[in-house]
This record gives structure tokens, C-alpha cells and sequence, in this order.
């Protein structure tokens, strides 16, 4: 694919030289070419550019010379998974931070938070059906989950039932078994291509999205058929516990065709009515598989649909099936801090303020994390890169951050805010949780000294889609000024802004305590339905012009908003 685009690359390059040497050649020609309709708009449209502007500086450092597919090619396929914690994140703390001082940035260093919890890595993992026939399967040990010595041999029990008067069929009958926990999930064939990009209609819809401050908040609500359904997946997880089952099997819950989506391990625990509730609303403090005194959870995997769903098949139709199971794990609990990456190009005369720029390291286990969010990491090193390289001398302090604990709550950014920027109602991290700028913050933020001296945060973590604009989090102040930064890229089909907010990434870490965070609008591409935290997230699914691209545009804004004479406008505090 590559030497092939090369190639068609190569040959365009050629042709274009030998039409501009054509035309330029062209003997005896009108003296006034740009008179034609056409030259007259391109030359409207296309102002002679300035090889010395630093915006098409980045350009060309970032098209002709981008380091970005390398940076990631490491950090995917060499360090690979980067589960929060585990050592795998921790050599991708050191990575980067020496990578970001061999490129010239000063105080590269990592920054402790925590504390998080201990780490966990996979030692040895096979699974397959040994009896009747044998039956190799697609099939990931959920991250946190606890291993054993040597191989289980076990027959797969399908728990088969919907209330608690089903659960009780089950008693004394799960004990060293591995059991299949619930219903099978529906294969539907797919007519419809997993890949896409946005088209007009999607940006469109984006443009015209309501502004998120005129939103009232909704207190949380849950249909009693939720409820009924919450209380029931949490009874169920303590019985297969309390029984001694030997093994959970899940079906991955989406994907098909040999994606399969994985995360942590489930700690059996009451259920919990509102998930955003914090302990200084009266909520119980919940445990967490990366805890290092959890309560006992049972050994989890999944196991994908098609290889599930047979083998539910197999037991209705009164087959006695075998499993032979090998799962080795190991934790690791000397150091329960975990580390954000952070390094600075030092400003100038307003050194004293911070831009920043990031996405978040850490990643699930059953891939290598290449579009959540090596992408992001990758981008944003890039584009610190491209600026050094250039020594375009910033006036304000440019600061990346790559950050852990994203996939376990936002926790390295929000500890991170708390550390520099300002704390949340009673100083803990657990006021981040109920926290939403947009819809009014919980009553008290602490600002820190460094508060005054922020300007903004760019975020990327929407996996390896090109950015087409950006969303200006219900913050209406910075629309012209985005508007206008955007104006060079948008032959790149970066140009819609969005007023609403988005959520699931670090930049809300700085929303929620009134500083300006974004996060670039991106293409989908194969986001939800094939790469975010399954198996397939893997380097073969990053396109490579997406990427240069969007480190030149996040290189762009980060410089940008370091020239400015005043810092980001922000939200007005709600009152
Ligand atoms: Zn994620």
C-alpha cells in the first residue's frame, strides 16, 4: 500500500513539474495570464504565501519532514500496551521524556500522582475447547484480572438466567467451573463500511449545535427497568464469586469478525445507583480492580461473539464441553503512584505562561493502544518537534503533557489541574467526578497560583481521524480567533467550529475548573466500531496523512496561542 501510494505520488509530482515547466515555458504568451477567470480566483483564493510565515514553516517541517509515524511505530510496537501502572506504562514515561529532551525541550521530567494502584501485566494466556472437539479461540483476559499456576481444565457452564430465582438453579454447581455469564450477543452481518469520515452533514450538524451553557442540568436519572437490571448484573457477579467459579467468560459486548473490546477486570460490589455521585455526597468510596487491597474477584476474559455464542449452542443442544485455560498473571504494587510525562520549550518574554498541549498515554492491554491514544501522544510530540525544530522562540512557556490513568477517570490530568491549577470542592479527586463546567460547577474551586498564568489546553484523543475543526466548549469568546487560525488548513478540510462541548477526554480536566481546554473535532474512521479499546487497536489502523496533519494544525495553534498578546478568553464563572 505504501510503495504503491509512492508510486502514484511520485508520478503526479511528475506530471505537475512538467505542466508548470509547460506553462512556464509557453513562448509568445499573453502577457497578462491572470486576466482568465480561473487564475483570477485561485490567485483571490490563494494570497502568495510567505515561506518565512511560521505557519507554512510548520507546514513543511511537518509534511516533509514528520518523525510522527516513527514516534508512534515505537511507542505501539516496541513498548507496546501501556496499561496504567504496569511497567509497560512506566517505559513509556521514560521513552518520551527522553525522546522530548533528545529533541531539545527542557525539564523533561515525569510527575508523580496518586496514589493510583497497582499495576498488572499478562504473563502467559491461551484458552481454547478441548472436549467434545477441539475448538481454538479468540479470546483476551479482561486487565487486573487474577491468573493461576498451570493449566485449567473445566467444564463450561452457561448460566442461563434472567432474576435472582434463576441464579438459585445455579447453587453448589459453579464451583471450580468456567462459566459463560450471560446472554449470547446478536451477530448482525455488516452492510455498511466500518471506516468513515465526516461528511457535510455531520459538520454541518456540529456548526449548529445548541451552545452547551444554555443547557439546563439534568439531575440523574435512572428508569426503574435500569435499576432492576443494575441490581441484578451486581447480584449475579457475587454469586458466580461466592460459588468458586473458576473462570468468567464474557462475550465481547460490540465487535464482530474477530474484534473483540476488552477492559478491567468487574469487582463484584452493591450496586451503585449513580455512578457520578462522590463520597462527599454520602456515596460509598467503590473499589477498583487496580486497588491493592480489592475485595476477591474472580479470574474474567472475554471471549468473542461468534466462538460465545456457539458454544451456548453446544450446551442447549446437551454437549458437555471442556475448556483448557492458561492464565499467568503478575502485579506489581512496590510503587502505587503513577507518572505523567511532562517537558517545556521555555517562552520568552512572557515565559512566566503556560500553553499546553497533550493526550493521554496509558491504553488498554488487548491492542497497542495506536488510536487510544498513541495517536494523540504521538500528534502532540510532534508538533513539539516541529516547533522546536524551527526554534520559532514562543513568547509564552509551551508545555506537553502526556498523561496516565485517562481510561480510569481522566485521573492524571485532573490530579495534574489540582497540583498546578486549582482544586474542586472539598480538595479531593473525587470532586471531579460530578463535575460539569457547562451546567454550573459544584459551588467552591480553589484557585492555585498558576491559575492566572494559564492561557489554554489542546487536547487530542479522538483516535487517527484528521481534524476538521475544533469544539470551543460553550466558550463563544474564542470563536474569531479560532476562526482565523484556522483559515490556512482549510484546504485541509479544517474549518468548522463547534460551540458545543465534548466529552471523554482530558481537556475536561481544565473545563472543569473554568480554563480554556479543547478538544479537536476529528474524522470517525474506524473509532467506535473497530479500534477503540479492543484488540484491533493496533498501528496497521493509523492513516499517516491524518496524522502529519494534525500535528502541524496542533503545532499551529499551540504557537499561535503562545504570540498572543493577551491570554485565551475564558468563560465567564458561573455564579
Ligand atoms: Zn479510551
Amino acid at each position: 500500500m505504501l510503495r504503491r501510494t509512492a508510486v502514484v505520488g511520485l508520478v503526479l509530482y511528475a506530471l505537475l513539474i512538467q505542466t508548470f515547466a509547460a506553462n512556464a515555458q509557453q513562448p509568445g504568451q499573453q502577457s497578462q495570464p491572470a486576466t482568465t477567470p480561473a487564475t483570477t480566483a485561485a490567485a483571490q483564493q490563494a494570497p502568495a504565501r510567505d515561506p518565512n510565515d511560521p505557519i507554512e514553516r510548520i507546514k513543511d517541517e511537518g509534511m516533509n519532514r514528520s518523525q510522527v509515524m516513527q514516534t508512534l511505530s515505537y511507542l505501539t510496537d516496541v513498548i507496546g500496551p501501556r496499561l496504567t501502572g504496569s511497567p509497560g506504562m512506566k517505559r513509556a514515561n521514560e521513552w518520551t521524556r527522553e525522546k522530548l529532551a533528545e529533541w531539545g525541550l527542557q525539564n523533561a521530567h515525569l510527575e508523580a500522582w496518586g496514589p493510583f494502584g497497582r499495576g498488572w501485566t499478562l504473563k502467559n494466556f491461551s484458552a481454547q475447547v478441548t472436549e467434545p472437539q477441539t475448538i481454538p479461540l479468540i479470546a483476551y483476559p479482561k486487565a487486573w484480572s487474577p491468573g493461576w499456576k498451570g493449566t485449567l481444565n473445566a467444564e463450561v457452564i452457561y448460566l442461563d438466567a434472567k432474576d435472582e430465582a434463576g441464579l438459585e438453579k445455579y447453587r453448589g454447581k459453579l464451583k471450580g467451573a468456567i462459566v459463560l455469564t450471560g446472554p449470547p450477543p446478536e451477530i448482525k452481518a455488516r452492510f455498511e463500511a466500518l471506516g468513515t469520515r465526516r461528511d457535510e452533514k455531520s459538520l454541518l450538524r456540529l456548526a449548529d449545535a445548541p451552545d452547551p451553557t444554555t443547557i439546563p442540568r439534568r439531575p440523574f436519572q435512572i428508569t426503574p427497568q435500569q435499576r432492576a437490571e443494575g441490581l441484578f448484573q451486581a447480584k449475579k457477579l457475587q454469586f458466580m464469586t461466592d460459588e468458586g467459579a473458576a473462570l468468567l467468560v464474557d462475550p465481547s459486548r460490540r465487535g464482530d469478525g474477530g474484534t473483540i473490546f476488552v477492559q478491567g477486570a468487574t469487582v463484584p460490589q452493591p450496586f451503585v445507583e449513580n455512578p457520578f455521585a462522590t463520597p462527599a455526597q454520602g456515596a460509598p468510596r467503590r473499589p477498583s480492580a487496580w486497588d491493592k487491597n480489592v475485595p476477591r474477584i474472580a479470574p474474567q476474559i472475554v471471549l468473542a461473539g461468534e466462538h460465545y455464542n456457539r458454544l451456548v449452542r453446544m450446551i442447549q443442544a446437551g454437549e458437555k464441553v471442556k475448556m483448557a485455560v492458561n492464565l499467568s498473571v503478575e502485579f506489581q504494587d512496590k510503587d502505587l503512584m503513577s507518572y505523567n510525562t511532562i517537558a517545556e520549550i521555555p517562552g520568552t518574554d512572557l515565559k512566566d505562561e503556560i500553553v499546553m498541549l497533550g493526550g493521554h498515554m496509558d491504553s488498554w492491554h488487548a491492542g497497542t493502544g495506536a488510536t487510544d491514544n498513541g495517536a494523540g501522544v504521538a500528534t502532540a510530540m510532534e508538533a513539539v518537534r516541529i516547533l522546536q525544530a524551527l526554534n520559532l522562540k514562543p513568547r509564552r512557556t509551551i508545555r506537553i503533557a502526556l498523561w496516565s490513568g485517562e481510561e480510569q477517570g481522566l485521573l492524571g490530568s485532573r490530579y495534574y489541574v489540582m497540583q498546578h491549577f486549582g482544586t474542586l470542592g472539598d480538595g479531593t479527586i473525587e470532586a471531579f467526578r460530578s463535575t460539569n463546567f457547562n451546567q454550573g460547577m459544584p459551588p467552591k474551586m480553589t484557585p492555585r497560583a498558576d491559575y492566572e498564568k494559564f492561557s489554554a489546553y489542546f487536547n487530542l484523543d479522538n483516535g487517527t481521524g484528521r481534524i476538521r475543526g475544533v469544539y470551543l466548549q460553550g466558550n463563544e469568546g474564542v470563536r474569531s480567533i479560532f476562526r482565523q487560525w484556522l483559515t490556512p488548513f482549510r484546504e485541509m478540510g479544517a474549518s468548522t467550529l463547534s460551540i458545543s462541548n465534548t466529552g471523554g477526554t482530558d481537556h475536561l480536566s481544565f473545563d472543569a475548573i473554568g480554563l480554556p481546554g479543547f478538544q479537536f473535532i476529528q474524522d470517525e474512521i474506524e473509532y467506535e466500531t473497530r479500534t477503540h479499546h479492543s484488540n484491533q487497536d493496533v498501528f496497521d489502523r493509523i492513516q499517516a496523512d491524518d496524522m502529519k496533519q494534525n500535528a502541524i494544525i496542533m503545532a499551529a495553534f499551540v504557537y499561535k496561542t503562545a504570540m498572543m498578546n493577551e491570554k485565551m478568553p475564558r468563560k465567564p464563572l458561573p455564579q
